[in-house]
């Protein structure tokens, strides 16, 4: 058998650590094993995406060096790859026919105000299964066909078993993945809009394509008895699905972006090599037989063996990938290393020129102005983060409220990471707190920058960037609270 995995991200914002994850792994299947490696963009839900994602998504996945050998891009014998464009092509259409024909999927009029009615009801009477309760599982064909052609709206769902248990050997667990079908709820396949959901069209799209194994994160093994099902009824041939551990914050939790940046596009520049990124990826729950850490792809393709993954969540550890970058980087030719150093700053001189040039003198002055923005800490004297008129008691005490108020902007996605913002948010606090501008923003100014002197606070924060400002406040807060 020739093995064919794919990568199948949705285009729904920045390029994500964990979609570059399951990306390796599947390369690294593909590749180990003479196999082919698929990109497939999932964009059915059109309201949330982007080319601009998409694009970016691609982007990504080529700075870490995982090319795909069919994709939207290069197109391939089994396109096209991307979604929408299958659906302009009534791929979906024809196989939710097939299974209402069948007797497998049928049309529901649920109205969304029934659904919530249908919900509430289920919560009230704390019924044991909250979902789709199937009203319209059996209903009169002809009386379905009439409403149709009046032009009422519906939705095509699956019409899963009642009865009986699911069960399924993936090759990574211990234990078969269980699930009775009595828990299953009959899924929407295709929407009222007559687009697919993202189960039905992934359940086709593996199989025309060719996919002999699905590599995916651990998030869908509750649809894998939908998605096997469907395949059966549909007379596919089976991809085998294999799942793994999701990616987890230091504190164990789902990797976010709020403790962790998720963006791959901040690790390329924040000047992250892409050979110390993929290194650190191929050490999530893997190793090298010979316990090695540090290595090329080359020897990556060499060791990679699928049944050595474990699952327990591996945690994204931005300590250790920082530790392989700097290996990485000392490894350069000298000639590598100048074309590093040039590309670190080019990637951030566009944003650090306004901030700059009022304050230079000559173009060197960049490594000392802007130390701050590309350095991993920031060490400031106590006495300087200290502002007059406080004490360290006050200043931690500001600097938390501070803290605070961005963890919650950001956790409740109401705190954009721009200057205009920041200071609104922190130009509040003032006034609540009775706070004087003067000492504030010192504080603020040489937490994050570690000096007393900078350009425009909140521009600088903003360049910085949130996942380096949001530890400098966590720092400082820490040393002030030490002041006894
Ligand atoms: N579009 C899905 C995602 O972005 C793909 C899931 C799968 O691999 O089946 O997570």
């Amino acid at each position: 058998m020739t093995v064919r995995v794919r990568i199948a991200p949705s285009p729904t914002g920045d390029p994500h650590v964990g979609t570059a994850y399951i990306a390796m792994l599947n390369w690294c299947f593909a590749r180990s094993q003479g196999g082919s490696f698929v990109l497939r963009l999932e964009d059915t839900d059109q309201t949330r995406c982007s080319d601009a994602s998409a694009q970016a998504i691609l982007d990504a996945l080529r700075w870490l060096g995982l090319d795909w050998d069919e994709g939207p891009d290069i197109g391939g014998k089994r396109g096209p790859y991307v979604q929408s464009q299958r659906q302009a092509q009534g791929i979906y259409a024809q196989y939710a026919q097939q299974l209402v024909d069948q007797g497998d999927a049928y049309p529901c009029f649920c109205t969304s105000a029934e659904l919530t009615a249908m919900r509430e009801q289920q919560i009230a009477s704390k019924s044991s299964f909250i979902g789709y309760d199937g009203r319209y599982r059996d209903y009169d064909p002809e009386q379905a066909r009439q409403r149709i052609a009046n032009g009422e709206p519906y939705v095509i769902r699956m019409k899963a078993p009642q009865v009986g248990v699911f069960s399924y050997r993936d090759r990574l667990r211990k234990d078969s993945v269980e699930k009775r079908w009595e828990e299953i709820d009959d899924q929407v396949l295709l929407k009222a809009d007559g687009w697919p959901t993202y189960h039905l069209a992934a359940v086709v799209d593996d199989a025309l394509m060719g996919i002999t194994h699905v590599i995916r994160a651990e998030e869908w093994l509750g649809s894998l008895p939908k998605h096997i099902w469907l395949g059966e009824r549909l007379g596919f041939a089976l991809p085998e699905y294999i799942h793994v551990g999701l990616l987890r914050n230091p504190d164990k939790s789902k990797i976010s972006k709020r403790k962790n940046p998720t963006n791959l596009l901040w690790y390329k520049q924040q000047g992250f090599l892409p050979q110390a990124l993929l290194n650190f990826l191929a050490l999530l729950g893997h190793s090298h037989p010979q316990e090695r850490e540090y290595f090329d792809r080359d020897e990556l393709l060499r060791i990679f063996d699928l049944d050595r993954l474990s699952v327990g969540g591996p945690v994204f550890d931005r300590v250790k990938l920082t530790h392989l970058q700097g290996l990485w980087l000392r490894d350069f030719s000298d000639a590598d290393l100048k074309a590093e150093m040039h590309r670190c700053l080019d990637e951030r001189l566009d944003e650090l020129l306004p901030l700059l040039r009022p304050r230079m003198t000559f173009g060197g002055d960049v490594t000392w102005l802007a130390d701050f923005v590309f350095s991993d800490n920031v060490e400031p004297h106590l006495e300087t983060l200290i502002p007059k008129g406080w004490d360290a008691a006050a200043t931690a005490q500001a600097l938390e409220h501070i803290q605070a108020a961005f963890n919650k902007g950001i956790k409740k996605d109401a705190l954009a990471w721009e200057a205009d913002s920041l200071e609104s948010c922190v130009r509040g606090l003032m006034e609540t707190h009775g706070w004087k501008p003067k000492q504030c923003f010192s504080a603020l100014r040489v937490a994050v920058t570690g000096r007393n002197q900078s350009p425009p606070l909140f521009d600088t924060m903003a360049v910085v960037g949130q996942h380096r400002v949001l530890p400098r406040l966590a720092q400082a807060i820490e040393r002030l609270k030490r002041v006894r």
